[in-house]
């Protein structure tokens, strides 16, 4: 038996990818999704044939009930938790602040920040090595919009990466102490369905990044799967940009 690693958001895009490499680097791979258990079904049945335990796991990691329930079912399932990616996150149809509700602002930070929030702490108190665990690795999901802002689009969204980066840090110098690692994620424009449902077309995008191309979902999984590992022993609180060169 080895050791579990759960994404939340891992049944499509960066999350599945990541569920992927992690598979194949020989974790057992906990899949949490919010509404879309095909997606989440179909993922993984084709990773069953990695030989690694799979598990897929609704709830919306913006409720904190249904995330104490989430890593109870895992906990039920045996073995250690190891590692976590909060990888769930949503944006909102591009517009301007005056355009904007307070609905829509709380919803983005109750999924992209709370969200973060409420899975640390659920992953720390299994982790750490204060309270009889054995330690972990967890990695927040980003983005680069949390630098550039994303005027114009949804300096909402850029402003719950902000949190994020500033969560990812001061965590990192908390849990360290515990035996847990904590560090982040910045994708730059990468092709997943996430644009679409902003409203956006990413596709354009290409001649303002400096590859002149957006990333792969597995782009992010390798750096993630990285952070997640020993080889990253030394890396703590450390926010890594994956956005060719944006
Ligand atoms: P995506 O393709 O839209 O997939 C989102 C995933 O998150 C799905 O599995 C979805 O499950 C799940 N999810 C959404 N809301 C959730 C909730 N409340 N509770 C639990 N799961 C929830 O997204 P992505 O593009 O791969 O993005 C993944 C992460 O990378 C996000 O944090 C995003 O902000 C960040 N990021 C993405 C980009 C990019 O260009 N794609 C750039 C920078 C940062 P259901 O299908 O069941 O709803």
């Amino acid at each position: 038996m080895s050791d579990w690693v759960l994404i939340t958001g891992g049944s499509r895009g960066i999350g599945a990818a990541t569920a992927q490499r992690c598979a194949a680097a020989g974790w057992d791979v906990a899949i949490n999704y919010a509404q879309d258990s095909a997606a989440a079904e179909a993922l993984a049945a084709g990773l069953h044939a990695s030989g690694r335990r799979v598990l897929t796991l609704q709830a919306d990691v913006a409720d904190a009930a249904q995330v104490s329930a989430m890593f109870e079912r895992l906990d039920a399932a045996g073995g250690r938790l190891a590692g976590l990616v909060n990888n769930a996150g949503i944006v909102a149809p591009a517009m301007r602040l005056h355009e904007m509700t307070l609905e829509r602002w709380r919803r983005l930070l109750d999924v992209n920040v709370v969200g973060t929030l409420l899975c640390c702490q659920q992953a720390a108190r299994r982790m750490s090595t204060a309270r009889g665990g054995q330690g972990g690795a967890i990695v927040n999901l980003s983005s680069r919009a949390a630098e550039y802002g994303s005027a114009g689009i949804y300096v909402d969204y850029a402003a719950t990466k902000g949190a994020v980066d500033t969560l990812t840090r001061g965590l990192g110098r908390e849990l360290i102490s515990e035996g847990i690692r904590v560090n982040g994620v910045r994708p730059g424009i990468i092709e997943t369905d996430i644009h679409a449902n902003s409203g956006m077309d990413a596709s354009g995008a290409s001649s303002t990044i400096p590859i002149q191309r957006l990333g792969r979902p597995e782009e992010i999984a390798e750096a993630i799967v990285w952070l997640l590992s020993d080889a990253a022993s030394y890396t703590v609180g450390t926010m890594l940009d994956v956005a060719g060169g944006r």
